[in-house]
């Protein structure tokens, strides 16, 4: 809201999704006079239960920009942008589509959509893209900000997506904060954290190069050299195989390639790893034995990203 600016008391409340992100917080969108004139969050909505994170507080001045473009534009020759109707617009890229696939053949037109479409809206581009003009070329913005957490997740867990979903917090023991910011960059996944933790219960393991305000709820703050977190993580395995803690159901059920994991994770002295990753050994040693009695557990999944972001 810019300074000065008086606020609007709403007509009335309707509930939809924050559209700035994948956490898919549920908002509460004031209207009056069928303009947006406050956001608050949907506290019956189960990702943030009422929280937010500062981006959508603009969403009003954000919609009603008189900047923003609501019709279509065309480039004039020469200079500049003329408005023409939504009927000439469609007409114009279908006939340009349509004729440089006539003369060069699909693999000549690409698509590059954006990241914060609907799953709805992803599937209609998908079936005009792939199924009606047989064009293969599809990308978007998510590339930049989830392909290597996806790797990382394709590496470790075998699927694509976070294994992990927001409800595993509330029951979580023990939660193992691994080269994530998670206070700045999910704020509304760190408020959960927070409200978990005034269980005495509970304890946070921070596992981060920099001091960051996540650090500021860590028990356990281990600020290991960059590039050193697989030596810290072949000597926490090590330590929960020395130690007895390895659930064996689990393992059997659910992972492969452990034989060959804890054969590597078995060079891996807390002593070696200690000196590796600059930080104690005791310290750490002790609260990994900790750690791995408590269950279930919960990581921020974007830990994962950091095998395909330069972690040796
Ligand atoms: S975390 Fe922030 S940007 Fe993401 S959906 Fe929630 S309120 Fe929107």
């Amino acid at each position: 809201m810019a300074a000065g600016k008086k606020k609007m008391a709403p007509e009335r409340w309707a509930r939809s999704t924050c559209p700035y992100c994948g956490v898919g917080c549920g908002v509460e969108v004031g209207v009056k006079s069928g303009k947006i004139v406050a956001i608050r969050g949907d506290r019956s909505h189960p990702a943030n239960f009422g929280k937010l994170c500062p981006k959508p507080a603009g969403l009003p001045e954000a919609v009603h920009h008189p900047d923003r473009l609501t019709y279509p534009l065309r480039r004039r020759p020469g200079s500049g942008f003329e408005r023409i109707t939504w009927d000439d617009a469609l007409g114009e890229v279908a006939e340009k589509l349509r004729a440089t696939i006539h003369e060069h053949g699909p693999e000549a037109a690409a698509f590059y959509i954006s990241g914060q479409l609907l799953t709805e809206d992803y599937y209609a581009i998908g079936k005009l893209t792939r199924g009606y003009l047989g064009v293969a070329n599809v990308d978007s913005n998510s590339r930049l900000c989830m392909s290597s957490a996806v790797a990382g997740y394709k590496g470790a867990f075998g699927t694509d997506g976070p294994p992990a979903s927001y409800a595993d917090i509330g029951y979580a023991e023990c939660i193992a904060l691994w080269g994530s910011n998670t206070a700045d960059c999910h704020p509304v996944t760190f408020g959960r954290i927070q409200q978990r933790k005034k269980d005495p219960k509970v304890s946070v393991i921070v596992v981060d190069p920099r001091r960051t305000p996540t650090a500021e709820i860590a028990d356990v703050f281990l600020p290991i050299k960059t590039g050193t977190d697989l030596a810290l993580a072949n000597a926490m395995v090590r330590v929960i195989m020395d130690e007895g803690f390895v659930d064996e159901g689990f393992v059997r059920r659910h992972t492969e390639g452990f034989e060959e994991a804890a054969e590597i994770a078995g060079e891996w002295t807390p002593r070696r790893a200690a000196r590796v990753c600059g930080v104690e050994a005791e310290i750490s040693s002790r609260r990994r034995g900790a750690s791995a009695r408590r269950r279930p557990r919960w990581r921020c999944g974007r830990w994962a990203s950091t095998r395909a972001c330069g972690a040796r």
